[in-house]
């Protein structure tokens, strides 16, 4: 049977601002089994990176368990959060934005190394460095480049370096390809496939594009308003995606096949201010379908089919 990694319970984030307090995380749980991989989607703002900041505790949660391996990484010390982080990485959206341009290829890669201490000798660490180079896909003739000097897949290919050379256990890839051209991005994706395989990593793999994470992800989380909405096996999601905001979602990824296309639903009306939430769902002023009681009152996230949860009041009701 397989075994959880990652197990987040009821976790919160929440920010206080001058209008209120902002619900950027909202009572979100999940697992993510060893070599597996969850995708997080949806729109801009709507909680998915902070839930993989949190989730790596580069964020505090407000409130909620996140236990790795049964560990609960949300009471760790910092010192102990220290360690535990090495397990625990992160691939970044904008690969420039997150690399140090002064810094070269070889320099960005061996930091963390030096950093932790994990390997001392600086001729063991080039060699480390060059092994993780040869392991993404870059050539050694960029060991002294910049990376200001290379495209866009070949600098997510150091981010990734930088972030194997831990040794991690759990990877957050927060929109690691929606930066680079399609091309580009199914290099990528095939690369992390890769390494999943051969090293038994496990993902949470946040994208605003449901598309990217199809075939990627064991299991897809559609996050609204810093709610779970639906949560589902990859297949399961795209056979039956039952949300309203799911659907709209799916009816937006272009399909070659005439007959495979799903009619476009437009998404009209407000998007509902994530500060002072009002007790309602929080999908109500944009959805096709909404009533009465979705305008009061805000519907949970229940198992319609195994594995299958969706949270909306027209699965309450007999079909
Ligand atoms: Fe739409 Fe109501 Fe379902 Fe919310 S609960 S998604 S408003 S039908």
């Amino acid at each position: 049977m397989a075994e959880a990694l990652l197990e987040v319970k009821n976790v919160k984030k929440y920010f206080k601002t001058p209008k209120g307090m902002l619900h950027a995380v909202d009572d979100v749980t999940f697992s993510i089994n060893k070599g597996e991989t969850l995708g997080v989607v949806g729109e801009s703002g709507c909680g998915k990176s902070t839930t993989g900041r949190v989730v790596l505790r580069l964020l505090e949660p407000t409130a909620g368990q996140i236990l790795m391996e049964g560990q609960d990484i949300a009471k760790l010390s910092e010192g102990q959060m220290r360690s535990k982080r090495k397990e625990m990485q992160m691939i970044f959206q904008d690969p420039l934005a997150s690399l140090d341009p002064r810094k070269t290829v070889g320099q960005i890669i061996e930091e963390p190394l030096k950093i932790h201490n994990i390997i001392s000798s600086r001729a063991e660490r080039q060699k480390r460095v060059l092994e993780l180079m040869e392991i993404v896909g870059l050539a050694q003739r960029y060991y002294a480049t910049y990376p200001h000097e290379l495209d866009g897949g070949r600098r997510q290919r150091i981010g990734i370096a930088r972030a194997l050379s831990m040794n991690p256990k759990f990877i957050v890839c927060d929109e690691p390809v929606s930066a680079l051209d399609i091309s580009i991005q199914a290099q990528i994706l095939n690369l992390l496939e890769d390494l999943q395989q051969e090293m038994g990593l496990t993902y949470m793999f946040i994208t605003h594009d449901l598309s990217v994470v199809h075939h990627f992800s064991n299991n897809i989380a559609v996050m609204y308003l810093g709610k779970i909405i639906e949560l589902a096996s990859s297949d399961e999601l795209f056979a039956h995606p039952t949300h309203p905001y799911t659907q709209a979602l799916l009816s937006a990824i272009p399909v070659p096949k005439l007959e495979n296309r799903r009619e476009r639903i437009i998404l009209k009306g407000e998007i509902t201010s994530p500060i002072n939430l009002p007790k309602a769902c929080r999908f109500a002023s944009r959805c096709l379908y909404a009533t009465k009681q979705c305008f009061g009152e805000e519907p949970d996230l229940k198992e319609i089919a195994p594995g299958h949860q969706v949270a909306c009041f027209l699965k309450d009701k007999p079909d």
